[in-house]
Order: structure tokens, then sequence, then C-alpha cells
């Protein structure tokens, strides 16, 4: 399976949300990397026929999407950023909604809805109000929705908006686990979302795709870049100022910083391999302050 998006532009007035973004995702988990604003959330849309690029296309297996629409629509699950649930039905209630509105045919409705509400732990909550849920449960319950059609492309927009670090992690691996065999696109802005379960990272810079990697391949490029320095407390504003710091630490009474520079460094220390978060500061650290 294929899902090629190519070249797709999508201008609101004069700010491209998106600018000739091209990429091909294959089976497996795609983090979709980028700061606020980056185009993100246009590109989930676009995929999902919510919007309509002004250029370019998107095809499944050689097939235009939008040509195709209901048989592209009834391999896709979406879980939208924010969720969009209804707190007076019990979950139950809601999902069987749901998969009235996908068309899916009972027998396969009722077995797939006792299949996840296991997987995902809900299956002791599933006759109680949605509106009693905690953020979580109700994220899961978004995972869920998307799932109920047993999608071959599975597209999270920020699918950790919102959760503790515990909470954070359970979505993590549900993904990890039920994405298998599929296509996964997941958007986030925090990078330890994706880092371990991503076979690829898409980074997304003002509508442009920047890079398609692997995790460990992202980290090789940027080699060389990342030192551990000495600090004396009273330089600290001076380094921010001058350089990225992805983290400040004290051994003893010594400070030190983790410096990301795309430059030569100014100040010697001593070279490390970058993380996934020292790839993100670099790409998207200088003149952002929204990082
Ligand atoms: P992200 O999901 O990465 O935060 P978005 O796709 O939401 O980014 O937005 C990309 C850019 O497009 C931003 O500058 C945003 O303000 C703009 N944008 C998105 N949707 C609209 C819209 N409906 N009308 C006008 N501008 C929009």
């Amino acid at each position: 399976m294929k899902l090629e998006i190519n070249n797709i532009t999508k201008t609101y007035h004069n700010i491209k949300a998106l600018d000739h973004f091209s990429v091909t995702l294959q089976e497996g988990i795609y983090g979709l990397l980028g700061p606020n604003g980056a185009g993100k959330s246009t590109l989930m849309n676009t995929i999902c026929t919510l919007i309509k690029e002004d250029e370019g296309e998107i095809l499944l297996d050689g097939n235009s999407i939008l040509k195709h629409k209901k048989e592209f629509l009834n391999q896709l699950g979406y879980m939208p950023q924010y969720p969009q649930l209804y707190e007076d039905f019990t979950l139950e209630e809601y999902l069987y909604y749901i998969g009235a509105l996908k068309n899916i045919e009972k027998s396969k409705l009722e077995k797939n809805i006792d299949y996840l509400l296991k997987e995902v732990g809900l299956k002791e909550v599933r006759n109680k109000k949605i509106k009693e849920f905690s953020g979580g449960m109700k994220q899961r319950a978004m995972l869920i929705q998307a799932l109920l059609n047993d999608p071959k492309i599975l597209i999270l927009d920020e699918p950790t908006a919102g959760l503790d670090p515990k909470q954070r992690i359970k979505i993590r691996n549900l993904i990890s686990k039920l994405g298998q065999n599929k296509i996964v696109l997941i958007s986030t802005h925090v990078v330890s979302d994706v880092e371990f379960i991503a076979k690829k990272i898409i980074l997304i810079k003002q509508g442009k795709c920047i890079a398609c990697e692997s995790p460990y391949h992202l980290q090789k490029s940027i080699q060389g870049h990342v030192e551990i320095v000495q600090i004396k407390e009273i330089e600290i504003d001076d380094i921010y100022n001058k350089n990225l710091i992805s983290s400040l630490f004290y051994e003893g009474k010594q400070l030190y910083g983790r410096i990301v520079h795309n430059q030569e460094c100014q100040i010697k220390g001593e070279q490390v391999f970058p993380s996934l978060e020292d790839v993100y500061l670099y790409h998207f650290g200088e003149n952002n302050e929204d990082y």
C-alpha cells in the first residue's frame, strides 16, 4: 500500500499553510513533527478530504483519493485534535452511533467494539456516560472510533494533547500495538510521542517537508552540532542569546549546558551524539519562540 502526497499547496489568504509538500507513505508509523502553525493539521485535513488542496494531488496506490473518495474513506480512520464526543451518550451508544455512520455491518461492528474496548482498557466503562470520563479516557474513546472500521490508513492529530505523562505513554503504546500493518500518521510537537514508535519522522516547516527519515538518520545528520559545555552562571543569558540550549544541568556545583549549534560553536565542549530533541531544536529552534 502506498499513499503519495504529491506537491500539495494550500493557501489561506496570503498564508501558505502547505507549500509544495510531498511525501510517500507506506505501512508503518510516521511521526509528523513541527511547531505550531507549521501546517500539520492542514496536511491531515487534506488527507482526510476535509479540505481541498489548491495544487497537487494525493494518490492511494496510484488512484486519486478525491476521485475515489468513498472507497478511500472506507479505508481511513481519523482522530481529530479535539475530542468530538457526545457527552450524554454512554461509550457503547456512541460507538454504535459512529459505527452506523460509517456503515459498518452490525456483527462486524459488535466484534470490533468488543475487541477495541478490551484493547484500550475501557471495557468496564462501556455503559458509563462519556461526560464522566477523564481526558485520557476520552482520548482512548476517540482512538477506538478511529479504528472501528479497521482502517488501512490511520490519521492521528495530536493524539496525546492535554494528557499527563502516564496517559501519554498509554496512548503511545496503544497506537504502536493497534497500528500494525497500517499506514499511521501521527502529528505532534512533542518529540517523545513519536521518538520510539515511528519508523520515520517527517519534519514540517512553514508548510514544507524538510525531511522524512528514520529517527536515527535524523540524529546522525546533525552529528557534530551538539556539545556539552561547562557554563558559568554569569554567562547563562549570553549563551542563551547566542546558542540553542536543549538542557541545563548541574553535576556537583558545576553547571553544564547541552548546546545545539548550526554554525561553528564558539564555546568548546564535549561532542555528544544528538537526540531527536536536539534535531527538533536544530531545525525549529532559531527565530521561533513557539518551539
Ligand atoms: P499546525 O497544525 O502545524 O499547528 P495548521 O495547519 O493548523 O498548523 O496551520 C498552518 C497555518 O495555516 C497557520 O499559519 C495557520 O494560522 C493557518 N491556517 C490554518 N487554518 C486556517 C484557516 N482556516 N484560515 C486561515 N488560516 C489558517
